[in-house]
């Protein structure tokens, strides 16, 4: 199973490819906006989970969501968000997030949303 981490926080990156290298996915790529995800997803079919930030320059995670569903509906799509924009979730869920995860959080919390996630998907984890 290969995961996009998207964030345009290195530090976040780090800690959600630390979450995700600790429970023994090893297969991880980044990105730092919406752009350079979408053109990741485009070019490498290998990609089976992503993970993005919400707030992000260039293109924030909710049109990433957007574009991104236009061309995959079956690919988990787990949105990162903070506090503040919990209210928006219901939007991100309609446009066709599978699960999310409000910002801080633990390695097994987020583990846990990417197990919802994948079964939600029919995914074997
Ligand atoms: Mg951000």
């Amino acid at each position: 199973m290969k995961f996009l981490v998207v964030d345009d926080s290195s530090t976040i990156r780090r800690i959600i490819t630390a979450a995700l290298k600790s429970a023994g996915y090893t297969d991880i790529d980044t990105a730092c906006d919406g752009k350079e995800a979408l053109s990741k997803c485009k070019a490498d079919p290998a990609i089976g989970c992503i993970l993005s930030d919400w707030n992000m320059p260039e293109m924030n995670g909710f049109d990433f969501l957007v574009a991104f569903r236009a061309m995959n509906k079956k690919i988990p799509f787990i949105m990162v968000t903070t506090e503040s924009e919990k209210a928006s979730i219901v939007k991100a869920v309609q446009a066709g997030a599978t699960n999310y995860v409000v910002k801080p959080f633990t390695p097994d919390i987020l583990l846990d949303k990417i197990k919802v996630a994948f079964n939600k998907m029919g995914i074997e984890a």
